[in-house]
């Protein structure tokens, strides 16, 4: 059987790797962009929920799958190395109004078993975390809250899910689900057409569109809600060690103070609802950001804006009502809607995975069977976390580690070689933006002014590719990089 599934996001990931485990299962991957985790995925807080905020009597799916992911995430991320830490989380709040809204996630965690929450007043959460503004209240102390990286998350599947078989196919846009009597045939795209027995829909903000071109749900439209972000240099004090959040209003979870897996101090989202049309309108805007340094402030001593290095935005999938649309349809027989998964999507991604192989199973009656040997690709390893010990090893034994490419955070051209021959054996194409979500270089405090132009240079050596087709037109060619060319350094 062949399974197509459309879209490189967590979502589409978690699911070609659960498929990818299964025997006599042929899974391809399509995506649009020319690397997976370009869309939604890659622009989020990163937070695996622990599942006490999700309301199960409004959205019953959505806290069941909270719930379990938090719990599959730990195990995937032991099993393949993905950075992910537990750090606890506190909902702090600062009236009684708010104290009130809080003691609702108090009852959510009872109804939906999440452990480890409990209600903390006044000086028991500056006693768990300095820094936090003293005039708080209390807050809704969770522990089992979790920090990830989504784009490593969701590359590393995307890795172990072609190890073990599954293909992928980048560049390629899916344009309609072709059905012919009542069943799926499989998918036209901009590069001709794939035949599939089952397809599953995984475009996360344009999973809307797609369904409609199987002439299915029609009625559900996904209207991009926009969170705002601003990032801090690593060597910012104070960091917060727990994650931090005000407390949740209809549109949002809060606005999160988080100190990354990178070390990074971040704060945001903001929640803009935009119009329907909007779906890549991740402008940034002066009035978001005021917005989130007057609240993040009310919790946490915020450091000098002269710390900012970065601000971005992603966009939420949202869905009608709240809730995801997840369904195996039996007319058309093979398809499969995992579409508006908004937050908490990353957080459920491994839960929703084994979900849909639950409702593919039970809708069209097949019965799978696990493969006896799964093969496990670990994500990349970091010199910058080794010790000097291990570094002066690893340069003994390859010189290219010690030749840094990225200063700000020390990436070698041996990590960044190491991410492009990963890049190629998933089957997807170099950019700059890849090498960065692999290695980081470009992440760090001068946003690759000074290493953009060694990662290009390398990507080029590499390919084959003239200089200019590598600069392609997310990372621009830059003033100083042309500045680089004339005076003939690289
Ligand atoms: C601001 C913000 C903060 C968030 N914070 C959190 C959080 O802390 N914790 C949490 O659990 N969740 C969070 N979320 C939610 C989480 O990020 C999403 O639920 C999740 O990333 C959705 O993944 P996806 O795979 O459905 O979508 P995507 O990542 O967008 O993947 C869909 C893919 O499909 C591709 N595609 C689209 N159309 C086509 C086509 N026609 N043909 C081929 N390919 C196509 C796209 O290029 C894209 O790569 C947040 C979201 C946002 C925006």
């Amino acid at each position: 059987m062949r399974v197509i599934i459309v879209g490189a996001g967590v979502i589409g990931a978690s699911i070609a790797y659960v498929f990818s485990t299964i025997k006599n299962v042929e899974v391809i991957v399509v995506e649009k962009e020319p690397d997976v985790c370009w869309g939604v995925s890659k622009a989020n807080t990163g937070i695996i929920h622990p599942g006490h905020e999700e309301d199960p009597r409004a959205h019953p799916l959505r806290a069941k799958l909270c719930v379990e992911g938090n719990k599959i995430w730990r195990e995937w991320s032991s099993l393949m190395n993905i950075p992910f830490e537990e750090r606890g989380e506190l909902m702090i709040f600062t009236t009684l109004e708010e104290r009130r809204e809080a003691l609702k996630y108090v009852e959510f965690a009872k109804l939906n078993n999440v452990p480890g929450v409990s209600l903390l007043e006044g000086q028991e959460v500056l006693m768990l975390e300095r820094g936090v503004a003293p005039s708080v209240l209390g807050a809704v102390y969770a522990k089992t809250a979790g920090i990830i990286s989504p784009f490593e998350a969701t590359i590393t599947l995307i890795e172990n899910s072609v190890a073990n078989g599954a293909k992928l196919l980048v560049n390629t846009e899916v344009k309609r689900i072709i059905i012919e009597n009542g069943e799926v045939r499989g998918v036209e795209t901009n590069r001709g057409i794939i035949d599939g027995d089952v397809v599953v829909n995984a475009a996360g903000l344009y999973s809307d569109k797609l369904a409609h071109t199987a002439g299915v749900e029609l009625d559900f439209k996904i209207r991009p809600r926009r969170g705002q972000y601003i990032v801090f240099e690593r060597d910012v004090e104070p960091k917060p060690r727990v994650i931090l959040h005000t407390t949740p209003t209809p549109l949002t979870k809060g606005v999160y103070v988080v100190t990354t897996v990178h070390g990074n101090l971040l704060i945001g989202p903001t929640a803009e609802d935009l119009d329907y049309d909007e779906k890549e309108n991740t402008a940034t805007t002066e009035t978001g950001l005021e917005q989130l340094i007057k609240e993040a402030s009310k919790i946490y001593r915020i450091p000098p804006r002269s710390k900012v290095i970065r601000f971005f935005s992603g966009l939420r999938p949202e869905p009608p009502d709240g809730n995801w649309l997840i369904k195996a349809y039996d007319d058309p027989w093979g398809l499969i809607s995992v579409a508006g998964i908004r937050s908490p999507g990353l957080t459920a991604a491994p839960a929703i995975a084994y979900y849909v192989k639950e409702i593919v199973e039970e809708v069209f009656d097949l019965k799978f069977e696990g493969k006896e040997e799964i093969k496990v690709i670990k994500s990349m390893e970091r010199m910058a976390e080794k010790s000097y010990k291990e570094i002066d090893k690893l340069i003994r034994q390859n010189p290219d580690y010690g030749e840094v490419v990225c200063y700000c955070n020390v990436v070698s051209k041996a990590e960044v070689l190491e991410a492009l021959r990963r890049t190629l054996e998933i089957g997807a194409v170099p950019t700059i933006d890849g090498v960065k979500f692999r290695t980081t270089a470009g992440f760090g405090r001068c946003q690759g002014s000074k290493c953009r132009i060694n990662v290009a240079q390398i990507i080029s050596e590499v390919t084959g590719k003239p200089l200019h087709a590598v600069m392609w037109r997310r990372s621009p060619i830059g003033i100083g990089d042309v500045k680089v060319l004339l005076r003939q350094e690289i």
